[in-house]
């Protein structure tokens, strides 16, 4: 009797990457209400049906005035506040106050800002008298001219691009809509952080992690519990994510043991695409498609889903979200130490990487053990070290892929 062979043939993570994304393309476009659109690809093209600002506006606040008028002072006539109309009227020899975008009164073509006035018995010393006209006044279709494309399909939606979709008039935008993503974690040793663990148990901590990383590649997550390590409660559980879901991602049971049920249920519902990368961590990394939905599962040491799932599941769920950039940065970091390798698997080492004396630096985060969750807390770099790289002496230069830095560079 030998060793029990995988029947899964090893791929390469570039060979796996370039299958996964050959099978995903966006989702159907949705609108989607004005709160709901940051991150958001735009799925038209915006073009502006009304002028900005929609009328002449102070952009100080002061007396609009007549700029001809030689007399520095000049009759306060009443006041033009935001908001309101007051239909004042200022001709040569009359001011009237005016607060910061409210709409210039007939007759004024310029403001002087109250800082350079003074106010006395109903009338206004004006001490700047080399204004030109339209000084402080913001024209009609200053920011964006009616007819404009103002924003183009495909630009992704941040804080400036929905402030023009609110100011444009619109409550809501076409856009990709964001992929509803099951997480289910898989194990009989399994229980819920908040439930004390018996003999032989720990706490599911990869469920939380899977979905706080799904939620930070811009998914919404779906909580499918924990499934025992029995056909019937975990083809329930699959079943139901496939159902609700568009794409659902596991963790454990997909390693060589008796009680890995997840390749043999999926085999049998779908097509497994891999089921074994020549990666660490995360060397039994499963794909999976069943109908037109991805299926991901992941191995389940915490350190394995988090990174499989940073280099496999995150670039579809912003494929899925209409992304075009859908990876990470990857940086060329100067190793700070020695780091031992095997060059026959590719390896993604946590680690710390920072600016130092114009270039960029990085450290491990120890011992790097998959199951060690520790050796990704504060990481904000996996140092990336190829298939048919060996081991690598400290100075020289490796690629790194940025992570989302919660905790800075
Ligand atoms: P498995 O792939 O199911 O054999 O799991 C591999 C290792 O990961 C085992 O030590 C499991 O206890 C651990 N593990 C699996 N799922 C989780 C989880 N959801 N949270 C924390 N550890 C897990
Ligand atoms: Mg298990």
């Amino acid at each position: 009797m030998g060793v029990p062979e995988s029947k899964w043939p090893m791929l390469s993570v570039e060979e796996a990457r370039a299958l996964v994304m050959g099978l995903v393309t966006p989702l159907a476009a949705a609108d989607l209400t004005l709160a709901d659109l940051l991150g958001r690809v735009l799925a038209e093209d915006i073009v502006a049906t009304q002028d900005m600002p929609p009328f002449a506006a102070s952009t100080v606040d002061g007396f609009a005035l007549v700029v001809a008028d030689m007399n520095p002072r000049r009759r306060l006539i009443g006041e033009q506040t935001a908001g309101q109309m007051h239909n004042l009227t200022v001709t040569p020899g009359t001011v009237a106050r005016i607060t910061t975008g409210a709409p210039v009164p007939q007759g004024a073509d310029a403001v002087v800002m109250v800082e350079h006035t003074e106010e006395r018995d109903g009338h206004v010393i004006v001490h700047e008298m080399d204004l030109r006209p339209g000084a402080n006044i913001r024209p009609i279709g200053q920011d964006i001219a009616t007819g404009d494309l103002v924003l183009k399909q495909g630009l992704v939606l941040g804080p400036a691009e929905i402030g023009v979709v609110a100011t444009l008039g619109r409550a809501t935008a076409r856009v990709i809509p964001p992929p509803t993503v099951g997480v289910l974690s898989t194990g009989d040793e399994l229980v819920e952080p908040g439930a004390p663990p018996g003999r032989g148990q720990i706490r599911d901590s990869n469920r939380y992690a899977l979905m706080a990383a799904v939620r930070q590649a811009g998914g919404v997550p779906l909580n499918l519990g924990i499934a025992r390590d029995e056909p019937g409660d975990l083809e329930r559980r699959v079943r139901q994510g496939l159902t609700e879901a568009d794409v659902l991602v596991t963790s454990g049971g997909v390693s060589m043991g008796h009680l890995d049920l997840v390749k043999p249920l999926l085999e049998r519902l779908g097509t497994i695409h891999f089921g074994r990368l020549r990666m660490k961590p995360g060397k039994p990394l499963t794909f999976a498609t069943v109908g037109d939905k991805p299926v991901f599962a992941l191995p389940g040491n915490p350190v394995s889903s988090l990174v499989s799932f940073d280099l496999f599941v995150r670039p579809v769920l912003r494929r899925l979200q209409g992304y075009v950039d859908v990876d990470r940065p990857m940086w060329r970091v100067r190793l700070l130490h020695d780091v031992r390798h095997d060059p026959d698997r590719a390896e993604y080492q946590r680690a710390f990487a920072r600016r130092e004396g114009g270039e960029w630096v990085a450290a491990t985060t120890g011992f790097q053990g998959s199951s060690r969750l520790m050796s990704m807390v504060g990481a904000n770099a996996l140092i990336v070290l190829p298939v048919g790289v060996g081991n690598v002496s400290a100075g020289e230069i490796v690629d790194a892929v940025l992570l989302d830095a919660a905790n800075g560079y």
